[in-house]
Order: C-alpha cells, then structure tokens, then sequence
C-alpha cells in the first residue's frame, strides 16, 4: 500500500445527465472540511452530509468538560467553514447505508443521494470492549455533549459534597477516576486535579476542593504508549507532580454508580471518565468493502477500497499502511487525506494520473495540565520535550489549527484570562441534578469482602 509512483489514470464513468461531477463527503470533521476546501476550486459540486451541524475541534474537547473553554471556543458549524464556497452544499442528516452499483448514499431522512465521487470520513466512537453497560457510569469524550455531561458530573460532584457538608458534616471521598492513559486520559486527569487543585480553591466554603483525588488508570504498561518511553515516564512524573495518582498494568474489570474494580479490589469513585478504547464508525462495515478487524475501511496508496476508485475512504475511518506501519488514528493524517483527495479528484478532471498519498508525519503533543506537557517533535526539528516548553508548543499548534480566526482570538484570550487570574470561564452545570453513584455512597456503601485498590497495590502505582 505504500509507494510514491504516480498510479496509474484512473477512469471514472462521466457523471449522470451530463451535470458536474457531484461528490459527496459523509463527515464533516477533519478528513471532510479539509477534502472539501480543496474541493471547492474545482468544476466539481459538493455535497457535505453530518448528522451534526458543526465541526468540532476534537483535540480540546477536554478543556470543554473542564471548563476552560465553552462549546462555541471549539466548533463551528459546517455551514459558516463553507459559506464562501457557491459549489458547497451542506446537509444535515445521518447517513444509514450505501448503495455502490446505484452510487447512491441513504439517509436516515429517507432520501437517497447521488454521487460520482463519494468520500466517507465518519470517523471513530467510543469503544467499551463489550461493556457497553458501563457507557451510563463512565462517559467517554468525543462530542461537545459528552464534553457537557463531563463537565456537569465533576462540577455536580464539587457542589453535592459542599451540600451534604453543610448538611451532614462529611461527605464521600471526591475521588475522580479517568480509565485510560492514552493522550485524552493524560489531558482530562490532568486537568481535572488543575480545577480542583488550583482553579477552584477560593470557590467553596465548608469543603476544600484540593483534597479531591484524581486517578489514572491504564491496562498497559505505560501511559501514552505511541510516545517514547522516555516521554512516558516524564508524563508520569508531571501527572504526580500536579496530584495525579497513576497507576499503569491494571485492567479494570466492572464499573459501577460509585466505583470501578480491578478483579477483587475496588477504588471508589464519585466521577468516573472513560477514555480507554475507540471503534471506527460502524459505516466503515456498511460500506460492504474490505475492513481491518476493527471496521476500519482497509484503503490503497489513492486512499480507496480495492475495486472502487470513486470511493474514498479518509481519516480515523481508514486503515492506510505506510512504511509498513498503519497511520494512526489523529488529526493530523485526517486533514492531510482531506487535503489529498481534492487533488486526486482535480488529477482525474485534468486527465492525470492520481498521485500516491504520503503522510507527512511532523509529531505528536499530549497536554497534561497548567505548564505540562510532552512533545515528540519530528518537524520542523527532531526533539523530545516536556514541561514548558512543551506546553508552549502544544498551545501553539492548537491555536493554529482552530478553525476559524475568529475562534483562535477567543480562545487565546481566554487561556491567557485563566492562566494569569485562575479563573475559569465557563464554569456552569446544566441538566439534572443526579450523579450515578453519589445516592449510593451516601447510602450504605455496597463495601465488601473486596480490598480498596488505592491502598492495597503494589506494584501497580506509580510506573510507567
Ligand atoms: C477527546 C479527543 C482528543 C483528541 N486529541 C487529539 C490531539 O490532541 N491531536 C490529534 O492529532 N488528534 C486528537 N484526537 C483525534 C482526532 O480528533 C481524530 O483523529 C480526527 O477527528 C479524525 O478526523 P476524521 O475526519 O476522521 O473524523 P472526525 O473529525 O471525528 O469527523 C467525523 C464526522 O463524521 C460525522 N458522522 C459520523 N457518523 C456519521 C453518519 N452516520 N452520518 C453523518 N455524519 C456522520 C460526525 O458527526 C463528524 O462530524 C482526539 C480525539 C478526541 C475524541
């Protein structure tokens, strides 16, 4: 699947009824904006589908759910990305199935749309390992309403304990417990123990927010596993550094309202975040072409399902190999496919042959709090930072890449407000008032036999 020669011209049937070639781009998120930016200069009409009207900035999600950012900072709809392009339009719909001899996509509505060229980027979902019960204790991240849901469970936690104080004298230990110690663990533990620890010090009267513990938990042997183990080890020791208790080898085994166990210990757990697994969308399958084990859509060096050269499959969704490596699941391989399609797509329209992708590969960035971070840079320098000047790094490349100038200023205004005030803007609890597991707590704790797993451990704290 790898190689840099040109292939060979593609033939793609002439259009129906003799109109511009219609391509049709299912997601608009990284893979999908970008594909069709790049689409919009071409004799080409485009059709965007999403079942959501906004894109969303995904790497900062996490500082949604912890209150740094409001939703508006980090999405914006499709339809405002796009508004310049006459040759774009945008419909917000679910796609639900294919038709490939017909070219035709359906839609949840019960339309039908025609395409001559179809791009799918409908990205990733949680992955619960077959536990899909646990989703209801353990929300996973991936949308601006989970980011909600996050942020109204950990700051209802905060309130309910300053209640049942005023009222009671003691309340249940605030004990946060983040599964997963992937670069979306490491970023919510992280700013977690930041909100509690620093932000929210001077906000609570009879409970003192500092004492709240925040607790990494990762099956592997080390967190952030696609970085240098070097780079592990320093995520480990900022983490500690900023009250974070890591603990890494530890498979969680049930998750209930109240607490999670690992075979028979148990940790209680007020707030419990699950950031452990993903699964590509399951339209990866319904597209009824070859997938890897996981669903992702197994794609050529033009980014396409064998046989189906006017379907391009881009992004999270995709299973492209280079070097002998299968790209990863980021941002950054998500636009540059977007990027390549449109020319691919100006390639077949000016009778040329389609040039073979090559992800450009420039390195990863995982935040882990207030000055914390880890770099593993492969350009425009080759280097492994952390603290710092990592974290200078990180913020920067997210504000570049936020959509929108508009955004970028809002939100560099309001990290610089937060960072120098510790203050936190959006700091506000909407919906229900009931968090799975404090009713419990408060209750006869379901204790037991079982051993509390943050006591009784070793071994498993602490190492990378
Ligand atoms: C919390 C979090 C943090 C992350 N942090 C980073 C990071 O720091 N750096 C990094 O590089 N990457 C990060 N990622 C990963 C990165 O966001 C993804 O790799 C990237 O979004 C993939 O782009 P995509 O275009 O394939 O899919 P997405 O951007 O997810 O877009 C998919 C689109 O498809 C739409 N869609 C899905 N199903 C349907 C359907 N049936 N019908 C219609 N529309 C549909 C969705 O609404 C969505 O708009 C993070 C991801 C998460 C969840």
């Amino acid at each position: 699947m790898a190689g840099t020669a040109p292939a060979s011209r593609v033939e793609i049937p002439p259009p129906t009824m003799g109109h511009r070639p219609r391509v049709v781009i299912v997601g608009g998120g990284f893979a999908g904006t970008h594909a069709a930016k790049g689409l919009a200069d071409l004799p080409v009409d485009i059709t965007i589908i999403d079942r959501r009207n906004h894109f969303t900035f995904q790497p900062l999600l996490y500082q949604v759910a912890l209150a740094v950012l409001s939703p508006a900072n980090i999405a914006s709809p499709i339809r405002t990305i796009v508004r310049h392009k006459q040759n774009i339009e945008v419909l917000m719909d679910e796609v639900i199935g294919f038709d490939l001899d017909q070219r035709q996509v359906h839609l949840k509505s019960g339309a039908a749309m025609d395409y001559d060229y179809l791009m799918v980027s409908a990205g990733a979902t949680h992955s619960y390992f077959g536990h899909d019960e646990w989703a209801e204790q353990a929300p996973g991240l991936k949308t601006i309403e989970d980011a909600i849901e996050i942020r109204r469970r950990v700051l209802l936690a905060f309130e309910l304990a300053e209640r049942q104080m005023l009222e009671t004298g003691s309340h249940p230990p605030l004990n946060f417990v983040v599964i997963g110690g992937g670069p979306t663990g490491v970023e919510l533990a992280g700013a977690i123990s930041d909100i509690a620890k620093l932000y929210m010090r001077h906000d609570f009267r009879h409970i003192d927010p500092a004492k709240a513990r925040v607790f990494l938990i990762e099956g592997g042997p080390r967190i952030l596993s696609a970085y240098p183990e070097e780079l592990s080890r320093k995520a480990v020791e900022q983490l500690t550094s900023l009250g974070v208790e890591v603990y890494t080898g530890l498979q969680i085994t049930d998750v209930q309202p109240g607490y999670v166990a690992a075979g028979d210990r148990r940790l209680d757990s007020v707030v419990t975040l699950w950031a452990a697994g993903v699964q590509p969308s399951p339209l990866g399958k319904l597209l009824g072409v070859e997938t890897n084990r996981r669903g992702q859509v197994m794609v050529n060096q033009t980014l396409n399902p064998a046989g189906h050269p006017e379907i391009f499959v881009c992004g999270d969704l995709s299973h492209f190999e280079q070097d002998g490596n299968q790209l990863p699941g980021v941002a950054q391989p998500a636009m540059q496919m977007g990027d390549h399609v449109g020319k691919m797509i100006g390639e077949d329209l000016a009778r040329q042959p389609r040039t073979p992708f090559r992800y450009f590969d420039k390195g990863d960035v995982a935040t882990i709090g207030r000055m914390a971070a880890v770099a593993h840079l492969k350009w425009p320098v080759k280097a492994n930072l952390s603290g710092f000047l990592a974290w200078v790094t990180w913020l920067t490349v997210h504000i570049f890449f936020l959509i929108g100038f508009r955004n970028r200023i809002a939100v560099l205004i309001d990290w610089i407000w937060n960072y120098f005030t510790f203050t936190r803007g959006a700091r506000l609890i909407y919906g229900s008032e009931d968090l799975p597991g404090w009713v419990r707590q408060q209750g006869v704790r379901p204790e037991a036999e079982t051993a509390p797993l943050d006591e009784t451990s070793p071994g498993a704290r602490g190492g990378v």
